[in-house]
């Protein structure tokens, strides 16, 4: 692999002295795709047919709107999405009306299932989170191709803080399908080396930040716990905006 679009990034990212290098990546890759989202393609009713049809989880429909950037290619893109949701909402009532008022408890029934898996899987579908999977997996086939062939590249993980632990359980799931049997072991082993250590260090910060309410503390060092709690917070379910 030679030095690709991915490789970049995911260097520098390692070189930051952070919680958890893939949450930068993650984070500077949804503000970026966002950003697409709302640019010049949302005033163009052709692309936004992917929009309609897909739509957008509720983390990235709220952050959608609180990036104040093209206020009106936003309200095009929810207008031709509603639109598109209201037909096949429209759809299966008209499938299910006739027997519904027929009244019987088991009609009603079946148009709220089918209601419900509507919703259901609307709420689950979403172009920034589809978008944003892909270039994820480039990143991560990057890492493991680095790790093994790059010491520097290597050191840099192996010296890092670790993961948060969502992005810990995908780096270990992907490692399956990325490395050999007998690489998969060691990297195994240095992770867990890694992560122990670190989910310690991260421990005692969040308990010397609990210990300094004690009016025997009062005086001594936060040492590095001052922002232990978003910090806690953070290691296990990723970055979260904060500041
Ligand atoms: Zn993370
Ligand atoms: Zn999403």
């Amino acid at each position: 692999m030679k030095e690709t679009i991915y490789t970049i990034p995911v260097n520098d990212a390692f070189a930051t002295d952070c919680e958890c290098p893939i949450c930068l990546l993650e984070k500077d890759l949804e503000e970026k795709t966002l950003s697409f989202i709302l640019g010049p393609s949302s005033m163009e009713p052709d692309t936004r047919v992917a929009t309609n049809e897909i739509g957008f989880c509720r983390r990235h429909m709220k952050q959608l709107y609180l990036k104040r950037q093209n206020v009106l290619g936003l309200s095009l893109v929810l207008d031709t999405h509603l639109q598109h949701q209201m037909d096949l909402y429209q759809e299966i009532v008209k499938k299910h009306i006739k027997d519904v008022k027929k009244t019987t408890k088991i009609n009603s029934g079946k148009m709220i299932d089918d209601l419900s898996d509507f919703f259901l899987s609307l709420e689950s579908s979403c172009e920034v989170c589809n978008k944003m999977n892909s270039t994820m997996e480039r990143y991560f086939d990057v890492f493991y191709w680095m790790y093994d062939k790059d010491p520097s590249f290597r050191k840099k993980v192996v010296e890092s803080k670790g993961f948060c632990l969502r992005h810990y359980q995908q780096l270990l799931q992907f490692a399956k399908n990325n490395l050999s049997r007998k690489k998969l072991t060691t990297f195994t082993l240095e992770m867990n080396t890694l992560m122990s250590h670190n989910m310690e260090r991260i421990l005692n910060d969040v308990q010397w930040f609990a210990q300094k309410f004690d009016h025997r503390n009062e005086k001594a060092s936060w040492k590095t716990s001052e922002d232990a709690v978003p910090r806690t917070i953070e290691k296990f379910i990723s970055y979260c905006d904060f500041k």
